[in-house]
């Protein structure tokens, strides 16, 4: 899966965006965001990651890692990606919040605890990873992001999405994974 750059790159003060959608699919309406900073915040991390809620973060991997209102974001040194966002105005008030978030960190500094490590259940991430992330809409979802948030309030079984490889072994692990946790099964 390769990434299509849709619209070119968006300058604004402080930092550069691109929208990007998936090559199988040009013409869909969903995009990721690719976020470069003009300033990297390698430092900050620690003290984002103590302060953003939900998120997960090893220190030495350079990477923070969260979902928010069903995106997934990943925050660098830098730069920071966020998936499945609906175009130009949603990705640009994505990137503000973001550019707030790190603006009111760096002027806390100071008064927050920097963490080394912090993990969060990650479910609905955890079963988006498992699909084919190529949001083909076979499954009656716009995404494969939408397709692991009705997995994870079990609404559907995850072997609904026609396009996993049951017989691959990590996916067959996967599912006996849900099956134990009480997720349904598919037919
Ligand atoms: S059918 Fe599977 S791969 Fe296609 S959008 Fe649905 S979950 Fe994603």
């Amino acid at each position: 899966m390769s990434d299509v750059l849709v619209g070119g790159i968006h300058r604004r003060d402080g930092y550069s965006f691109q929208l990007v959608n998936i090559e199988c699919m040009p013409q869909s309406d969903h995009y990721n965001v690719i976020m470069a900073l003009e300033e990297p915040i390698d430092d900050l991390l620690p003290y984002l990651a103590a302060v953003l809620p939900a998120c997960t973060y090893v220190h030495g991997t350079g990477v923070i890692n969260l979902m928010e209102e069903g995106h997934i974001v990943g925050i660098y040194g830098d730069r920071i990606t966020i998936t499945d966002v609906t175009g130009l105005d949603d990705a640009q008030e994505w990137c503000e919040r973001y550019v707030a978030r790190i603006e009111d960190v760096r002027r806390r500094k100071d008064s927050i605890q920097p963490v080394e490590r912090r993990q969060v259940s990650l479910t609905v991430l955890e079963i988006y990873r498992r699909l084919p992330q190529t949001n083909c809409g076979a499954c009656g979802d716009a995404t494969c992001m939408a397709f692991a948030a009705r997995v994870f309030r079990r609404e559907v079984p995850f072997t609904s999405c026609p396009e996993i490889r049951p017989e691959d072994p990590e996916i067959s692990r996967f599912v006996n994974q849900l099956a134990a946790q009480g997720f349904p099964a598919g037919s």
